[in-house]
């Protein structure tokens, strides 16, 4: 087996040397600048709370993972997770709301979960102040893990197994020879090997450093203490301190107050989060001493009493039982925190063999080393982990600034409600497009992605809603989905449907592929046959070698070794390159230039039955059907501007995208913008284009389809090419797959009453079951109705009514055919 050095005895290095073990991998070294019997990182001190359930499916399964995992570590007859369920209360009517969602997440993801009345709370937890308490959300099989524990017996078990553990030997750097590490440097010499394995907690930026890669975690200071002998939990009896079991309370959410409790036997342990963000640097630390104990380890900063005291007032509130204690000890223990609060996960593009498992809570630790343990092993996850892969940042979410006011605001908002389509005040304007200048004018209300600004309406075309038909007016929304919407987004997609209006896609990731290896590297890559001639237009897929689907693109071909790809994300990059990279080492002479362009180009999508028109009157390129048919591309000049009409469309109307390079931008916007005037042009956001793409049934990646689907199941099986004769990845698999039938399958959805909204991630509910749960929403303003997708088991049928809970409320729904709209598509190929 390949030699392994992993960095780190926490929680997450200890876990992946034993996921490693147990698939049969042999030669693993785990380094540890701390003494093995106590680190002295996060781990070392964690209280080990563990709540499952997130909005986030990847992140409740690989929490799901992490119980049933420490679970299994016995020793003595004790386990290392204390079941004693996990109980979050509400304490204003916002939070009662908010846990009927939550439980509708649980449901959604497999996760056994309650709504419980406020005197069932008290009933469960004697202590909790009756007059204040709502209500609650009780997940039994959430609990305590005993994070420091299980460190030591997987420590103590992998050792026995052949891991070699080396203590107090701090890592210094990086050895590489080219673009593959070789080893890791310590101060007792070199260690050799194959592949190198960062588990170092918030000391991950400094081992990044390392090695070149920007490790975009930010270690902050979160306070803990624990209070002096409460009598009302001593009375109880459960001093019982062997093994860590001393607790039968379930744990406990105030998130109201920003506040969690455990008992610690006769004690409460408190966690806060509502105090100033305190960021630490990790480097600033020094060195971890030889003699780490539980009051003196280099995450374990000194408690500042000032910042806990609303804290401490607030849990005397809820829990009067406290009210005769003291804090008897505290501190401000460290941490990581991310941009968008997710792990880290994965490897960089530029370099072979360094992968990084960091900024992973307990909670999800044993899920994260196992889905790395599976990607070294296998090559992929059985638990789609996109959302925490290392290369989903974009450039601009690396810098040191981004990460730290993103990392606070991520810590201060832990436990707020927050909506789908919430967005941060700052930091903002951070790229845009060069049509920013007339978006503003327009009234754009900008969403960020990426730190792109995009237009999600434009206030400008407010007076069109009144004019809207009957049949297209708005329906009135409850409270949670008006926020952050504007009708006006139904006047956006009425206009594009019949008469024509310019999106901004400037966003959407553009990479130019171009070199002798090119059609090389997308012939091996894709489910398609690419080697069609130049100025077709192709839609495909890019599946793991089991099929999965790592990505959906557009590929443009311009030449024949230039191509343009129209990606999702940052991930699809970085996965060209290093494919790209691979392919010229194995086929040399070969080589092949992948390059982001998407900021030095821009987009703008102009669709509608009178596009036609817009164009002919700008253009000389004969755009009829014939000229330009559907899935093909052209580059020609519009009033002298350079451009490349792609005739292509989200939205399921004629149309083309029409791109140029960035400094023509704002020319191109005036000049359609002028010729449009007289057939009725408007531009359109982003709000009325996902519902539109949703009428069409056009699939998001990571949202609607992931790594864990096939194409069969998800319902895109038309991107694969059957009769494609050369290999590809995944392909071997795929024709396994092609004689089964989907056991699952995405499907559409339409709301029975035409005004219950979704907004997705709620469960569905077949013949009065949790059967599976929605992956985007909108509402179909052409069909006058809201639209979900929703996995289901494949025997629900079209035709058949099926319940989404929203909020508690079911809703009944029906499974239809796709599209919902145009299925013939004749809008697109007239
Ligand atoms: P660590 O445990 O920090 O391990 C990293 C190891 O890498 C360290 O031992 C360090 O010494 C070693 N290392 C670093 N650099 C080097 C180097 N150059 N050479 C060699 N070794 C190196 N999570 C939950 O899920 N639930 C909770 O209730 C919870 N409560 C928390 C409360 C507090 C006060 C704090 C601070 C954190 C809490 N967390 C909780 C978070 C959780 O503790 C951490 O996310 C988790 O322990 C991180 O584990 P790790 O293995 O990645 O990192």
């Amino acid at each position: 087996s390949q030699r392994v050095v992993i960095i780190g005895a926490g929680i997450v290095g200890t876990n992946l040397a034993d996921e490693l073990v147990s698939r049969g991998w042999s030669d693993i070294t785990v380094v540890e600048q701390g003494p093995l019997h106590m680190p002295g990182g996060s781990t070392s001190h964690a209280p080990g709370l563990v709540f499952q359930t997130s909005p986030s499916k990847t992140m409740t399964h690989l929490a799901r993972y992490t119980v049933e995992k420490l679970l299994s570590i016995e020793k003595d007859g004790h386990k290392c997770f204390n079941q004693v369920g996990g109980l979050e209360v509400a304490t204003t009517p916002a939070r009662l709301e908010d846990l009927k969602r939550k439980h509708g997440y649980a449901s959604s993801w497999g996760i056994e979960a309650r709504l419980v009345s406020a005197e069932e709370c008290c009933k469960m937890y004697p202590h909790l102040n009756n007059e204040m308490v709502l209500g609650g959300l009780h997940i039994p099989s959430d609990g305590l893990a005993l994070a420091a524990r299980a460190t030591q017996l997987l420590i103590e078990r992998t050792s026995k197994a052949g891991v070699r553990y080396l203590g107090h030997t701090p890592v210094t750097g990086i050895e590489r020879e080219g673009r593959r590490v070789t080893g890791v440097s310590t101060p007792s010499g070199t260690i050799p090997a194959d592949i190198v394995v960062s588990c170092a907690g918030f000391w991950g930026v400094e081992l990044g450093a390392m090695v070149g890669v920007e490790i975009p975690l930010l270690p902050l200071a979160h306070q803990y203490a624990k209070t002096t002998t409460v009598p009302a939990l001593a009375a109880r009896g459960i001093n019982n301190m062997i093994n860590g079991m001393n607790a039968t309370l379930p744990i406990l959410r105030h998130q109201d107050k920003r506040l969690y409790y455990r008992e610690h036997g006769g004690q409460y342990g408190i966690g806060y989060y509502g105090h100033r963000p305190m960021p630490v640097v990790a480097a600033s630390l020094g060195l971890t001493p030889k003699e780490v104990d539980e009051k003196n380890m280099p995450s374990r900063l000194e408690f500042t009493t000032e910042d806990f005291d609303p804290a401490w007032k607030e849990s005397q509130k809820l829990l009067p039982a406290l009210q005769n204690t003291e804090i008897a000890d505290g501190f401000n223990g460290v941490f990581s925190f991310t941009p968008d609060g997710g792990p880290i996960l994965g490897q960089p593009s530029h370099l072979d063999g360094f992968y990084v498992a960091e900024a992973v809570w307990v909670t999800h630790s044993a899920g994260v080393a196992r889905a790395l343990a599976q990607i070294l092993t296998t090559g992929r996850s059985d638990i789609d982990v996109s959302e925490c892969e290392l290369s989903r940042f974009e450039e601009i979410q690396l810098n040191r600034d981004y990460v730290s006011e993103t990392g606070q605001q991520n810590f201060v908002e832990i436990y707020d409600i927050i909506h789908p389509l919430q967005q941060r005040a700052s930091p903002r304007n951070l790229r845009v497009s060069p049509f920013y200048a007339r978006q503003l004018e327009l009234g754009a209300v900008f969403f960020e992605t990426g730190g792109w600004e995009r237009p999600w309406w434009y206030e400008a075309n407010k007076d069109l809603v009144k004019s809207l038909p009957p049949s297209w007016q708005p329906v009135e929304r409850d409270a949670w989905s008006a926020q952050l919407h504007s009708p006006i987004s139904a006047a956006e997609a009425w206009k594009t449907r019949n008469a024509v209006a310019m999106f901004d896609m400037t966003a959407f990731h553009r990479f130019d592929v171009r070199g002798p290896g090119a059609v090389g590297l997308l012939q091996r890559l894709t489910t398609s046959d690419i080697t069609t001639k130049p100025g077709t237009v192709t839609y495909t897929l890019l599946l793991n070698d089991h099929s999965g689907i790592r990505g959906d693109i557009f590929v443009l071909r311009l030449d024949d070794d230039v191509f343009q790809i129209g990606a999702n994300t940052a991930t699809d990059l970085a996965y060209l390159t290093r494919e790209a990279r691979v392919q010229e080492q194995n086929t040399p002479g070969q080589w092949i230039q992948v390059r982001d362009i998407t900021g030095s180009t821009c987009c703008i999508g102009l669709w509608g039955p009178r596009a036609r028109d817009v164009i002919a009157g700008i253009s000389t390129v004969d755009v009829s059907n014939k000229g330009l048919p559907y899935f093909s591309l052209k580059k020609t000049v519009i009033q002298g501007i350079p451009v490349t009409l792609i005739r292509k469309s989200y939205v399921g109307e004629l149309g083309w995208e029409i791109q140029t390079s960035a400094e023509y931008g704002q020319r191109l916007w005036d000049t359609i913008w002028q010729a449009g005037k007289l057939h009725g042009l408007i531009a359109g956001g982003r709000s009325a284009f996902n519902s539109m793409r949703l009428e069409k049934g056009y699939r998001t990646y990571g949202v609607d389809m992931t790594t864990e689907h096939n194409p069969f199941e998800a319902g895109v099986s038309y991107a694969v090419d059957a009769n494609k004769k050369d290999d590809f990845v995944g392909k071997a698999a795929l024709e396994r797959l092609s004689k089964k039938v989907p056991s699952r399958r995405l499907r559409a959805l339409t709301v029975d009453d035409g005004r219950s909204m979704i907004l997705g991630k709620e469960p569905v509910f077949y013949k009065g079951k949790a059967a599976g749960y929605v992956t985007t929403a909108a509402f179909g303003y052409t069909i006058g109705k809201p639209i979900a997708y929703a996995w289901l088991p494949g025997y629900v049928r079209e035709g058949e009514t099926v319940e989404i809970e929203y909020f508690g409320k079911r809703i009944r729904a029906t499974v239809e055919a796709e599209s919902l709209y145009d299925p013939e598509m004749n809008r697109l190929s007239q």
